[in-house]
């Protein structure tokens, strides 16, 4: 195992890092500046394991209010994401897929 030294010159240790949201993945941490660094296998693990956290998709048609597309937003998604009329949220446009994450 390669030995990992931050740009800080602190020691770089393998460790369960959070990810996302109540996702741990393993990854090198300075035990100085606290900076995280994946090797290319741990960032594919951690991606898999984001992966795997999706827990529901629906899906939609989009529709259309004064020339621009709108999405409905189920019930159950609304609930479970205490959602409701007025709240902001971001929208993460990635390459092939558009997340919608309340602020
Ligand atoms: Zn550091």
């Amino acid at each position: 195992m390669k030995n990992y030294t931050c740009e800080c010159g602190g020691k770089m240790n393998i460790e369960e890092v959070e990810i996302a949201e109540g996702i741990k993945s393993k990854g090198y941490k300075c035990e100085k500046c606290g900076d995280v660094e994946f090797t290319e296998e741990q960032m594919r693990e951690a991606l898999r394991k984001k992966e795997k956290s999706i827990k529901t998709v629906v899906t939609r048609k989009l529709g259309e209010i004064g020339g621009s597309l709108i999405i409905r937003i189920p019930k159950s998604v609304e609930n479970q994401m205490k959602l409701k009329s007025g709240k902001e949220v971001n929208l993460i446009v990635e390459k092939n897929r558009i997340i919608v994450e309340p602020v």
